[in-house]
C-alpha cells in the first residue's frame, strides 16, 4: 500500500501543535505495519538543511509565484521519505508556517497552501515527474484540503484520498475570486462542494471532496456532526457520517517516556516515579524561579493561548487556586491579550506563577515530569496530545469532558478509583466554577499520598501508542484500495 501524507507541518522540522507530532509519528508506524509512505511538507526556511534534501523535480508555477520545486530528502530521526514543497517567494521567509513574527497570518496563506495542495494532487496522478504513485492520498487539515478538489477538477485515474480533521476551527476560507486565479473550476463552487457562505473553503474542499474523512477521537467525531463544534459545517458532517470515522491519535513514546527523556535532569519510571518526579520538581521550581516548595501542588499549562484552550476559565480562577497554596507554570504562546494576562499575574505573584511565553520543546519536557497536575480546561480539544503525554509522566491531568479528552482520560471517582482506572480529574460542563471544584477536587486528593500515587502508577500505565490508530488506518485504505496490498 503506498500512502502520500501532505501535511504542512511535521515533527521535528515544523511544529505549531499537535498536528505536527501526528504527521511526524504515524507514518512511521504506518511504515512498521507494511505500508510504503512517503511525506509531503512546504520547505519552510531551514529544513531543506535538516532533511539533506536535494532537487529532483521541478513542477513548473501554476499560480504565476515562480516555479514550485520538488526537494528529496529524509525526516530527520528516521529514514522515512521526505518531499520538500520548494517555492522561495512562498516558504523561505522568517516568522512561523502561517504566522509572521508578530503573529499575524501572512497575507499570501491562501496561493501557499493551495500550491501545498496542489502539488499533493500533481504528485499523486500517473505521470508525477517522481516516478512513484500513491493508491492513497492522505491529506491533513485545511492546508491540503483543495489537494482532492484539484484531483477532481482535472478527472483521470486518482489515488483515493483520505482528509483528516485535526480541528475544525481553522477552515481557510477566502475571498471566492480566488476560484479561477487557482485554477479551480466554478462547476465545484457549489453547497456540495468548496462554496461556503460566499467564500472558497479549503477545509469544505477536503470534507466534501475526499473519499474517506477521519478526525482524531471518537468522540470529537460525534462532536463536529452538530453545533457548534462543527463550526458551521455540521451538515456536511452528519450527511457524511458513514463516511467519518475517529481515530483517537496516540503517543510516541520514543520521545514522551520520562524512562527514556534526554530532556529530563532525572529520569524516571514505574519503579522509582515517586523520587524521579520530586527531583524533577525541585529543578523545574529552581529554573523556572518558583520557591522549591515540594509540598505545593505544582500546575502545568502547556499550550497555545487561544480561546479554544479555555484559558480565560483559568485567569477567572487563579485567585481561588493561588489562595489554595498551588503554583502555577504556564508555557504558551498566541493571543497577545492572553499572554499579557498572564504575564501580568506573574509580576504580581511571582511566589506562585511562572510564565514563559514562547515555544520551547526541551522546557515542554521538563514541566512534564516535574508537574503533579496539567490544566486543560479546552472548550473543545479534537484529540488533545498533551495531556496524553502527562499520563505517561504521572502528571495528572485536570481536563474538561469534550473531544479526546474524555476519550483519554478517566475520572478520580470513588468507584474509578476503587476500581484502579482513575487517572486524572475531569469536569463536564465548561464553566470556571467546574473548573475550580474540579482543582479543589484534586487538591484535596493529593494530600492522601498513597491514593495519588495509584492514580499516578494507573495513568502511567496508560498505553496510547501509535500501533493501534496505524493498525485503523491501514484497514481504512485496504477498504478504499482493496487490490493495493
Ligand atoms: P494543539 O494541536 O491543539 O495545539 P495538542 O495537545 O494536540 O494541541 O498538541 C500540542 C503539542 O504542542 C504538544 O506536543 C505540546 O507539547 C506542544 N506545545 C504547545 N504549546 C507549546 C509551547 N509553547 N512550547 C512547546 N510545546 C508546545
Amino acid at each position: 500500500m503506498k500512502v502520500l501524507f501532505a501535511s504542512s507541518e511535521i515533527y521535528p522540522l515544523a511544529k505549531t501543535g499537535g498536528l505536527a507530532d501526528v504527521a511526524g509519528a504515524l507514518p512511521q508506524a504506518l511504515r512498521q505495519g507494511g505500508c510504503d509512505v512517503r511525506l509531503l511538507m512546504p520547505a519552510y526556511r531551514g529544513i531543506a538543511a535538516q532533511a539533506e534534501a536535494r532537487a529532483v523535480a521541478n513542477l513548473g508555477d501554476p499560480f504565476g509565484r515562480g516555479d514550485a520545486e520538488i526537494l528529496e530528502g529524509r525526516l530527520p530521526g528516521c529514514d522515512l521519505p521526505l518531499w520538500l514543497l520548494d517555492n522561495p517567494a512562498l516558504f523561505d521567509r522568517d516568522g512561523g508556517p502561517y504566522q509572521t513574527a508578530a503573529g499575524a497570518d501572512w497575507p499570501d496563506n491562501d496561493v501557499r497552501f493551495a500550491l501545498l495542495s496542489w502539488a499533493a494532487a500533481r504528485l499523486s496522478q500517473p505521470g508525477s515527474p517522481l516516478g512513484w504513485q500513491p493508491d492513497i492520498l492522505h491529506c491533513h487539515d485545511w492546508q491540503t484540503g483543495l489537494a482532492p478538489a484539484y484531483l477532481k477538477a482535472w478527472g483521470g485515474p486518482a489515488p483515493a484520498t483520505v482528509f483528516t480533521i485535526h480541528n475544525m476551527a481553522y477552515q481557510g476560507n477566502f475571498a471566492s475570486d480566488l476560484v479561477p486565479r487557482l485554477g479551480l473550476p466554478w462547476e465545484l463552487y457549489t453547497l456540495d462542494g468548496f462554496e461556503f457562505w460566499g467564500h472558497l473553503s479549503f477545509l469544505k474542499a477536503g470534507l466534501a471532496l475526499a473519499d474517506r474523512l477521519t478526525t482524531v477521537s471518537p468522540t470529537y467525531a460525534q462532536e463536529i456532526q452538530s453545533a457548534p463544534n462543527g463550526f458551521g459545517m455540521e451538515g456536511l458532517l452528519s450527511w457524511r457520517g458513514r463516511e467519518l470515522s475517529g481515530i483517537l491519535n496516540g503517543a510516541d513514546y520514543t520521545i514522551w517516556d520520562p524512562s527514556v527523556d534526554s530532556h529530563l535532569p532525572r529520569r524516571y519510571g514505574l519503579e522509582d516515579f515517586t523520587e524521579g518526579k520530586a527531583a524533577n520538581k525541585a529543578a523545574l521550581q529552581a529554573e523556572l524561579g518558583l520557591p522549591q516548595r515540594a509540598g505545593a501542588p505544582l500546575l502545568i499549562v502547556i499550550s497555545r493561548l487561544s480561546d479554544q484552550k479555555g484559558m480565560d476559565l483559568l485567569l477567572g480562577i487563579m485567585p481561588a487556586v493561588l489562595g489554595l497554596g498551588c503554583q502555577l507554570a504556564l508555557l504558551g504562546t498566541g493571543d497577545r491579550r492572553l499572554e499579557d494576562a498572564f504575564r501580568g499575574l506573574a509580576e504580581s505573584h511571582g511566589d506562585q506563577v511562572a510564565v514563559r511565553i514562547g515555544y520551547s520543546e526541551d522546557l515542554a519536557h521538563r514541566m512534564q515530569a516535574g508537574a503533579d497536575m496539567l490544566l486543560m480546561p479546552s472548550r473543545f480539544e479534537p484529540c488533545g496530545l498533551t495531556q496524553i503525554y502527562a499520563l505517561r509522566y504521572g502528571t495528572l491531568p485536570v481536563v474538561h469532558r469534550t473531544g479526546g479528552l474524555a476519550d483519554t482520560v478517566v475520572d478520580s471517582t470513588y468507584d474509578s478509583m476503587l476500581h484502579t482506572q482513575a487517572t486524572g480529574f475531569v469536569f463536564d460542563q465548561s464553566l470556571a466554577s467546574a473548573f475550580q471544584w474540579t482543582i479543589e477536587r484534586a487538591a484535596a486528593l493529593i494530600r492522601n499520598p498513597e491514593q495519588w500515587r495509584r492514580i499516578q502508577a494507573t495513568a502511567m500505565r496508560m498505553a496510547f501508542g501509535w500501533d493501534k490508530a496505524a493498525a485503523a488506518y491501514t484497514d481504512l485504505y485496504r477498504a478504499l484500495r482493496p487490490h493495493a496490498g
